[in-house]
């Protein structure tokens, strides 16, 4: 694609670099059949290609962000399954988290939306600050429906995301000693929301990595990946929050790895090496730092695990993350890792397209986020799966709120096969279907 930007604007690297992204692309449109908001409602304007004029425009006129660029860029999940699909190599993220720190700056929402948006950046990335909204959220978990049906939408939706449970406290910095001898070290993101929401993965994370000999240090001073607040725009706080971690990390001296259980983090910590590309100070230790990330899958994936004699051997509907299969290029290895533990994996159809999480964007976009979610449900139902594994708390979440089928961690299940206990939400279940195989069996 042609750009015309002026050398006084190329001399911005962020302009420089989506100049660069702008010009990769031949406009040919493949992004657009996988692109989960155009798939529903056929807007050109709604598709990655679109976008990409939508943000060319912008840039190229260095004109303030409007209401219609806005609109057609908030309802964007960052999925990144038109990265996956476009054979030109356009790196999409970095070009719409340009156009989304450009809307930040230029545009004035309005008011109700600046207060959602405020609320959000400033409750959800702090643990102690979350867990209070968590609590009044299960207060006003019944009126959900109620929400919904006066016109609060964003509200009915995180009432209806909120889990059923008062939440539970983040895992406080420390070491996790391996068993046996050392055979390796590594740093656990431990996260803002994932503890609050399911301890129960960290947890499994810990005693899957202990057991195999591997030390597990949940660092002072790591917190969140930044990735929540990145995604809307607020660049210097993603960048604070980013800062943090990376001097916490540096501070624990030789790692083998950076592991991360939630994938939108694990892509978000990917990419400090770009995001700190130009500050002097942190550039190379964020380089150094998104080299050791690794998802949890891809880490055990390169060490010798083994199953408990009695394996489980459900079925599973295996739901690839978007920034787990589009965002980091893990895909083989959940699946391999199941499949050898005596899981039989079944893929989802349609499995490149969106749950409809992202994020925040199920607050934010509730309308396609549900409709994302019934498609993304039914595809799965249609399995007949034991359970649902995925990759990252916010995609259980999402699936889980629309149907009875429990939706655990891949990691749960890796740990309850190499002889750690059953997945919480999967206890009773698996009591009945052992049950069901012992009856068969006499
Ligand atoms: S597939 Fe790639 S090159 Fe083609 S329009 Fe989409 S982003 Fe541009
Ligand atoms: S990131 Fe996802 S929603 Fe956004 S343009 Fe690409 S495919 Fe579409």
């Amino acid at each position: 694609m042609q750009t015309s930007f002026t050398l006084a604007q190329l001399a911005d690297p962020d302009v420089a670099e989506s100049e660069k992204i702008l010009r990769a692309c031949v406009h040919c449109g493949f992004c657009t059949a996988t692109c989960p908001t155009y798939v529903l409602d056929g807007n050109e304007l709604d598709s990655p290609r679109g976008r990409i004029y939508l943000i060319k425009d912008m840039l190229e006129n260095d004109r303030p962000a409007t209401a219609e660029v806005t609109l057609h860029i908030d309802r964007c999940l960052s999925c990144l399954a038109c990265m996956t699909t476009c054979p030109s190599g356009v790196h999409y993220m970095h070009l719409v988290d340009h156009a989304r720190a450009h809307i930040e700056k230029t545009y004035r929402r309005p008011a109700h939306e600046r207060l959602l948006r405020t609320a959000l950046a400033k409750l959800l990335p702090y643990p102690q600050r979350f867990r209070l909204v968590l609590a009044a959220a299960l207060a006003g978990k019944p009126f959900a429906r109620l929400a919904g049906a006066v016109g609060l939408k964003r509200l009915a939706a995180m009432l209806q995301l909120a889990p059923g449970h008062l939440p539970h406290r983040a895992i406080a910095p420390q070491t996790f000693q391996p068993a046996g001898a050392k055979k390796g070290r590594v740093a656990l993101l431990a996260g803002c929301v994932n503890d609050l929401l399911a301890p129960q993965i960290n947890a499994a994370a810990i005693r899957v990595l202990t057991r195999l000999g591997i030390e597990v240090v949940v660092a002072e001073g790591s917190g969140c990946c930044g990735s929540l607040v990145h995604h809307m725009g607020r660049e210097g706080e993603a960048l604070s929050q980013a800062r943090a971690n990376i001097d916490a990390w540096t501070a624990l001296g030789p790692l083998d790895a950076v592991v991360v259980t939630t994938s939108g983090c694990g892509t978000t910590v990917k990419d400090y090496g770009f995001m700190f590309r130009t500050d002097s100070i942190y550039a190379e230790r964020a380089a150094k730092v998104a080299g050791l990330a690794r998802d949890i899958t891809e880490y055990l994936a390169t060490l010798p695990l083994r199953s408990a004699p009695a394996t489980p051997g459900l079925v599973v509907a295996y739901h690839a993350a978007c920034s787990l299969q589009h965002g980091q290029r893990v895909r083989r290895q959940p699946r391999e890792l199941l499949g050898k533990l005596g899981f039989t994996v079944k893929d989802v159809r349609d499995g490149h397209l969106c749950c409809g999480s992202a994020g925040t964007y199920n607050i934010l976009q509730p309308n396609i986020a549900r409709r994302l979610r019934e498609r993304k449900v039914r595809t799965i139902e249609e399995l007949r799966p034991d359970v649902i594994a995925a990759g990252n708390i916010g995609c259980m979440t999402q699936i889980a709120a629309g149907t009875k089928l429990p939706a655990v961690h891949t990691i749960e299940l890796i740990d309850w096969a190499t002889g750690g206990p059953c997945p919480p939400s999967l206890r009773e279940r698996w009591s009945q279907t052992a049950v069901r195989s012992n009856a068969a069996a006499s």
